[in-house]
């Protein structure tokens, strides 16, 4: 099957949607079933499930996935450990092999992960099959990595008799935890980073998103993966999770996720002794808009990064600082061009804002447009959907609030909702260090024609992954190998990216081996 690529998903076409369509209602006629955990290579079926619902209606059952619990945990790990010597052992290609073939079958099922996407997470279809194409770039990505570096052995300079090598080798037996926005391509980066790096695997998908979990152990299981590589534990945070940061028996723990989580197990992890932790966290991305911008581009790169996926991504825009010269400009803009969204059923062709996840997201929308009200001015949106498409799905409407305090909450706070404060600024000076006023550093995005501007924000703004005058997302994309995404201050843990040219080698740790000849 031809798979979908970065520069396909610019021109989807006719074939794409009877193709997502044909999936849709294959994938339509298997939900309801009961799904097992993955461990040590077999399926194992619990007495005990939780169920898993569409957030576009919730009363339609995905699916009954076996609630793992803390004896899994420990035989997932001793499984995976028991896997390690002869998976580290493998020439470094034999891995690179595994995995490619991994995205080969990943390509196989794109149309039907999409559409679980769709069903499970409520992402529109363009949305769903983007991440469905960017988790099999990034295993070839990362696999490229091992590739380019030769399986990270590096001859270093002979010293009369002595002769020293610089190896990477693996740590041994990894928790990867992922959250639920992008529930395939996080647990598949981050496993296949791992896993390639010769670690082997413990996964706990988000009890959320458990069945493209599933899936994910389902194609590594079909690649041939030696049993104990890759372990898949669906179940709660409370337990699976807590499981995993409890066990003194783990090697590493590479985590995507809220800020709240992450920082838990940064410092729980490490208690009992020192061992690796790769933890990407959260955000509150600004974006800065100048007078000599394109403001079309702006608004429309700011109303598809906070909108977008209803601003549930680490990357959403979720504050704007505006010139007061062009700001009247700006909001009219932003709010006509917001004022057109389709909101609705994400299966449908033309949605382009689905429902929000669950019952506690609404819940953060709510707070946060309360607090909007009673602190700003509410410019767009903030009332209830009228429909009878919204009555059994966790919609929301995108909303917009400005003549907020400097320092409110609302710039502060990740809410992952379609809520969106907007200042006014005097000058870039004031708009940088208010967008650098924030705990987060995850992305950010400035419009503006002016080179001098444009030195003067990359140079002083404080994000790990920035952008200038992008139409297409203020804030938000990025691809295996043409942006790197990581971030800076409570967003991101290790200073190196996924999605870059250092991330397998973060789960790899170096021995320097001298031999002295005869
Ligand atoms: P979350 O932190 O609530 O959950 C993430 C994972 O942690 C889930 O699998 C969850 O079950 C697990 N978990 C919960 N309690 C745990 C515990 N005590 N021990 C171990 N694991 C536990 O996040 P979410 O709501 O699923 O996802 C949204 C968050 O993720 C947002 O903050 C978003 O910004 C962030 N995110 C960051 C990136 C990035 O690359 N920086 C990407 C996507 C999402």
């Amino acid at each position: 099957m031809e798979k979908i690529t970065y520069a396909s998903l610019a021109s989807l076409d006719e074939t794409f949607h009877s193709d997502f369509e044909t999936a849709l209602h294959r994938v339509r006629q298997r939900i309801d079933r009961g799904y097992p955990l993955y461990l040590n290579g077999q399926w194992v079926k619990k007495r005990s499930a939780f169920k898993n619902f569409n957030p576009a209606e919730s009363a339609q059952l995905l699916g009954r996935f076996s609630s793992g619990e803390v004896v899994d945990v420990a035989r997932a790990i001793a499984a995976a450990r028991n896997a390690f010597s002869a998976w580290r052992d493998l020439n470094w290609k034999e891995r690179v092999q595994h995995l490619r073939r991994a995205a080969e079958l990943m390509t196989q099922r794109q149309f039907e992960l999409a559409a679980i996407l769709t069903l499970e997470v409520g992402k529109n279809r363009f949305e769903a099959i983007a991440e469905v194409s960017e988790s099999i770039e990034l295993i070839l990505y990362y696999a490229q990595q091992l590739e380019q570096n030769e399986g990270f052995e590096v001859s270093l300079v002979k010293k009369g008799r002595e002769q020293t090598k610089s190896v990477l080798k693996p740590y041994g037996v990894w928790a990867v935890v992922s959250p639920f926005n992008f529930p395939l391509a996080l647990a598949t980066g981050m496993a296949a980073g791992a896993l390639l790096a010769g670690n082997t695997v413990v996964f706990k998908p988000s009890s959320d998103t458990p069945w493209s979990g599933v899936c994910l152990a389902e194609i590594f299981h079909e690649a041939g993966l030696p049993s104990g590589t890759f372990n898949c534990i669906t179940g709660s945070g409370a337990v699976v999770g807590s499981a995993l940061l409890n066990s003194g028996d783990l090697d590493g723990f590479v985590f995507t996720g809220s800020k709240e989580i992450g920082f838990k197990i940064l410092t729980e992890f490490r208690k009992q002794h020192q061992r690796p932790v790769i933890a990407e966290m959260g955000g509150k991305n600004p974006a800065i808009v100048m007078p000599s911008a394109n403001l079309d581009d702006a608004a429309e790169g700011v109303v598809r990064s906070a909108f977008g996926m209803g601003g549930q991504k680490c990357s959403a825009c979720s504050r704007v600082y505006v010139h007061e010269k062009i700001y009247g400009d700006f909001m009219q803009l932003l709010v006509n061009k917001t004022s057109k969204l389709k909101i609705g059923d994400p299966a449908e062709k033309d949605t382009f804002l689905g429902p929000l996840i669950n019952k506690s997201a609404i819940k953060r929308y709510d707070r946060a447009v309360r607090l909007g009200k009673a602190e700003g001015r509410l410019v767009y949106g903030g009332g209830a959907l009228k429909g009878k498409e919204f009555k059994h799905g966790f919609f929301v409407s995108p909303v917009i609030f400005d003549k907020l305090p400097q320092d409110s909450k609302m710039f502060q706070e990740e809410f992952f909702a379609p809520v969106l404060p907007i200042a006014k600024v005097r000058s870039l000076d004031e708009a940088v260090r208010l967008a650098n006023k924030s705990e987060y550093g995850l992305t950010a995005g400035i419009f503006t024609n002016d080179p001098g501007e444009q030195k003067q924000f990359f140079n002083q703004i404080e994000a790990g992954v920035t952008y200038c005058n992008r139409r297409g997302g203020a804030t938000t994309g990025a691809w295996p190998g043409v942006q790197s995404f990581g971030g800076w201050g409570a967003s991101g843990s290790s200073g190196k990216s996924a999605l870059g040219p250092y991330y397998v080698s973060q789960f790899m740790r170096e021995q320097s081996q001298t031999i002295v000849s005869k």
